[in-house]
């Protein structure tokens, strides 16, 4: 069985890129509101691979932060989960990915990339941005009526410099983060409607999080 075999072609789509350490609903309710808005075909969510560390804290193993993805969209048609980047060997950038997913997908493919307001801050110091910028959409969520100054003078930065239109997405969940819900589970605190049942099952069923 070859590599690919088992990806379908999508001509419209957008990658959510993220640890998912773990996926809950602020990823969800993204996710659903790009591929409304911008009529795509399907989202791939992206689970990076186990990084050495990120901010001194060990990710948990990619087996599980997978499985919990496949949980949380498994009742979503428009929703796939892609196991490209766990299964590349080497460091991965984004941009590798996303040259990877157009030598799939075809030159013809629209594909947008969506961060959420955090990231998009730090877009400027991602490796080989311009082949990035000319490669896909940006899709930037930030929160309704949420005007924030440094964001704004980024996106215009970017234009100005790249010459390339950031879009930008209004989601209402986006006060939600993997941070907080894993310190809420060490905390004893409840995780409900923070993410899909299925995932808070995962979750305790195989201890995550607790120390
Ligand atoms: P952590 O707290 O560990 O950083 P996270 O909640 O930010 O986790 P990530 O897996 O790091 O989740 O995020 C993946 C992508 O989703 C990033 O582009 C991030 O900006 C975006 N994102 C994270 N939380 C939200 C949210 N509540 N609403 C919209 N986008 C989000
Ligand atoms: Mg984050």
């Amino acid at each position: 069985m070859g590599k690919y075999d088992r990806i379908n072609i999508y001509k419209r789509f957008a990658v959510m890129g993220g640890t998912f350490d773990p996926i809950h609903y602020g990823h969800l309710v993204t996710a659903e509101a790009v591929r409304d808005n911008f009529k795509l075909q399907k989202v791939l969510f992206m689970p990076t691979k186990n990084p050495p560390h990120k901010m001194h804290r060990l990710t948990t193993d990619s087996y599980h932060r997978y499985l919990m993805t496949v949980l949380a969209t498994i009742t979503n048609p428009y929703f796939e989960v892609s196991r490209l980047e766990i299964e590349r060997e080497g460091i991965t950038y984004t941009v590798d990915t996303i040259r990877e997913l157009r030598q799939i997908h075809g030159e013809d493919a629209e594909i947008f990339f969506i961060t959420g307001a955090d990231a998009i801050l730090e877009i400027l110091t991602w490796h080989n941005v311009d082949e990035l910028l000319e490669m896909c959409e940006f899709v930037a969520a930030t929160r309704p009526g949420f005007y924030d100054n440094d964001m704004n003078k980024k996106l215009e930065e970017i234009k100005s410099k790249y010459n390339k239109e950031i879009h930008r997405i209004e989601v209402p969940s986006l006060a939600i983060s993997s941070t907080d819900i894993r310190n809420r589970i060490k905390n004893n605190k409840t995780i409900r409607y923070l993410l899909p049942e299925s995932v808070e099952y995962y979750i305790r069923k195989y201890n995550l999080y607790i120390e």
